[in-house]
């Protein structure tokens, strides 16, 4: 079997002498894909934002996150280990725990791919070592069921085998991509190939088993990676097994939700709606663009589009979070935990937005947007990225934050009494439910290989940040270019070719929707490319090295209302500069203020100030808010005219707040007509 994969890989290298085969997902050969990735390593931050991001990832997310999972406060290295048979012990964590692990080795391979530093890769291999150890005969391997002699192999779909496999599957072909080396690679192969006779005959049995969906997309890598299309023909066995099969409990089912919770109610060609356990969900929807990638069915496509509206239309919080509530009901009134609840209902105190929700969510759209190749769906990529994902983590790198309500108001909720501390006040230093943290920091370790795409002929910038870009457009030629600018705290983007073919080629800039009267001007003269919002700017010509393409964002400050559906925020504002949403926080209020009687004059004069020293660095918002003097007391009462005071204050960015100590936050203020 080995020698069969070495020989389609071969084969597959040669076939693409110029495709981009080591990006975050390998959709080089994908006939339904517009936008083609770059490989992971070709852009390189070099200022601003996501340098200095990144420099925190590298510095402290990953080898902190790593002290965690190869120590004893996380498990995730001694449950492997004891599974290999070099240590004594029982499996401690939760049933997902060895995913966790996985997510952490894909951070490390991405901060590898940009840094270079071999001991990374020794370290990683020196895991690796030990997970091949823990893998079993046949190609099973699970610790959680491994090291439990109460629980069967596939016995139960709760003990999340599938979440495990998925993230095996893609952790271990970017450790190929990135590597060049097939030591992952093979333990994935082999447990791919187990799967595969056990889910690929159809079995009422297992025609409900696939859930988490993760293994969807990590077995359309694998089939990308291998060129071996029974890894592409199991993962939509995956899909179309759910919905196929009668809803209600049997032996593979008992002890988790059904139904709606875990999408199989209804098959996915036929939804249209987004329902049940958000992160479920997104991987799923991001799995079966994958698929759609490779096949092009166009029933597939449609409901993705259906979805991805859904989601983003009706379901999404101002800060590009999913998932409203921790427990309630679908609109089949299936129960559903963590998850999407009604369109348009919105709570903010109680909203869960699970921080892997977000993620996937700016992962469904990237997906999204190389099959159709549009910048809507980088739009949404960033709104996640600024805002509801970065605030998962604390701007030190080392607490997080798995619940991402939009308002916090202390002494209302008995956090600890929900399981497992989920939702808290503040970050925490560990979560024993750990499947955020190893999400978020390898989404902040990859955001580089989000910044470009190749098209048919040229490049796209999806997203903006300092860098410099060395890659081959999909002809074969070299491109190389470097991106200066301060975005997002200022609007500016310089953009120099350093070297290119002759002949002409497209350089696409992606305009976000929130921009208002952006220019583009290349060697300083306008080129009759106009920047309309949501989409992207096509600039083809024939460029040269020194060319210069300069686009202005203007950077103003919005305040954002809802729809009028939304009844959470009926007569409340936001206040969003670029793609950044801003929050008022108790450490900038007079002491002992209440969250509550915070007001917002609606013709508030509003300043932004970037302020270098500040919490790492970042653009705040100065300006006058209203405090309601009079009391609250009962639950309703008669209306009297308010009683106000005035204060000057200022507004952080939502990502930020909770760096200050524990505070109450609010990212909507009700507004007053003076
Ligand atoms: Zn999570």
């Amino acid at each position: 079997m080995k020698s069969m994969t070495a020989i389609i890989c071969s084969t597959l290298i040669i076939s693409l002498a110029f495709a981009q085969q080591h990006g975050i997902i390998n959709n080089s050969e994908s006939p339904h894909v517009k936008l083609k990735s770059i490989n992971m390593g070709d852009c390189i931050w070099t200022e601003g934002f996501w340098a200095d991001k990144f420099k925190v990832c590298e510095e402290s997310m990953v080898p902190y996150m790593g002290s965690l999972l190869t120590g004893d406060t996380g498990h995730a290295l001694n449950n492997f280990k004891i599974a290999a048979g070099l240590k004594e012990g029982e499996h401690k964590g939760m049933h997902w725990h060895d995913g966790d692990f996985y997510k952490w080795l894909e951070a490390s391979m991405y901060v590898y791919a940009q840094n270079g530093d071999e001991k990374i890769l020794e370290e990683v291999d020196e895991y690796i070592a030990i997970i091949a150890k823990a893998q079993e005969e046949d190609g099973y391997l699970q610790t959680q069921t491994q090291l439990r002699d109460h629980i069967d192999r596939y016995e139960n779909r709760r003990y999340h085998e599938m979440y495990n496999t998925g993230h095996l599957l893609t952790s271990a072909c970017i450790h190929h991509r990135i590597s060049g080396q097939t030591n992952f690679l093979d333990i994935a192969v082999k447990h791919a190939d187990l799967l595969y006779t056990i889910f690929m005959p159809e079995t009422k049995h297992y025609g409900r088993f696939g859930f988490n969906q993760t293994q969807i997309m990590g077995l359309v890598e694998l089939y990308r990676t291998t060129g071996d299309s029974k890894y592409l023909e199991l993962a939509e066995r995956f899909i179309n097994n759910r919905g196929k099969y009668r809803v209600e409990h049997n032996e593979t089912t008992q002890g988790y939700p059904i139904g709606d919770m875990v999408q199989e109610r209804t098959p996915l060609r036929q939804a249209d709606e987004a329902v049940g356990h958000a992160v479920l969900a997104l991987y799923y929807y991001a799995g079966a663009a994958d698929v759609y990638a490779e096949t092009g069915e166009k029933a597939l496509i449609d409901a993705l589009d259906r979805l991805w509206e859904n989601v983003t239309g009706k379901k999404m919080y101002v800060t590009g979070a999913v998932g409203q509530a921790h427990y309630g009901a679908s609109t089949n009134r299936d129960m559903i935990q963590e998850g999407f609840i009604d369109a348009y209902m919105m709570p903010n105190i109680t909203a869960y937005n699970e921080t892997c929700a977000n993620v996937c969510n700016s992962m469904f759209s990237f997906h999204m947007l190389g099959i159709h190749g549009e910048s809507k769906y980088a739009d949404i990529m960033e709104l996640v990225l600024y805002n509801s994902a970065l605030s998962g983590i604390s701007l030190e790198g080392k607490d997080y934050f798995y619940a991402n309500p939009l308002r916090m108001i202390h002494d209302t909720r008995d956090y600890h009494a929900h399981a497992n501390v989920t939702e808290s006040p503040e970050r925490e230093p560990y979560l024993n439910c750990f499947c955020c943290p190893p999400n978020l920091v390898r989404t902040i370790a990859k955001v580089s290989g989000w910044a470009y795409s190749l098209s048919k002929n040229g490049v796209a910038v999806n997203l903006y940040g300092g860098n410099r870009l060395d890659t081959k457009l999909l002809d074969g030629s070299m491109i190389r270019l470097t991106q200066e600018t301060q975005y997002p705290w200022k609007g500016a983007v310089k953009i120099t070719i350093k070297e290119s073919k002759k002949a002409p080629f497209a350089m696409m800039l992606g305009i976000p929707g929130w921009v208002k009267g952006a220019t583009i001007l290349v060697n300083g003269k306008d080129v009759g490319v106009e920047a309309i919002p949501g989409t992207f700017a096509t600039i083809e010509r024939q460029w040269k090295k020194g060319d210069i393409v300069a686009l202005d964002m203007p950077m103003n400050i919005t305040l954002v209302e809802g729809h009028p559906r939304i009844e959470e925020v009926r007569n409340q504002v936001a206040i969003k500069r670029g793609p950044i949403v801003y929050c008022i926080e108790s450490p900038d209020l007079p002491e002992n203020t209440e969250i509550l009687d915070v007001y917002l004059p609606a013709r508030a004069k509003l300043d932004a100030q970037y302020r270098p020293e500040f919490m790492g660095g970042l653009t705040t918002i100065g300006g006058n808010v209203l405090l309601r003097k009079d009391k609250k007391e009962g639950m309703y009462r008669m209306m009297t005219k308010p009683e106000w005071k005035t204060v000057k204050t200022t507004f952080v960015p939502y990502y930020a707040w909770c760096n200050r100590g524990q505070s109450e936050m609010t990212v909507w203020m009700p507004i007053v007509w003076q």
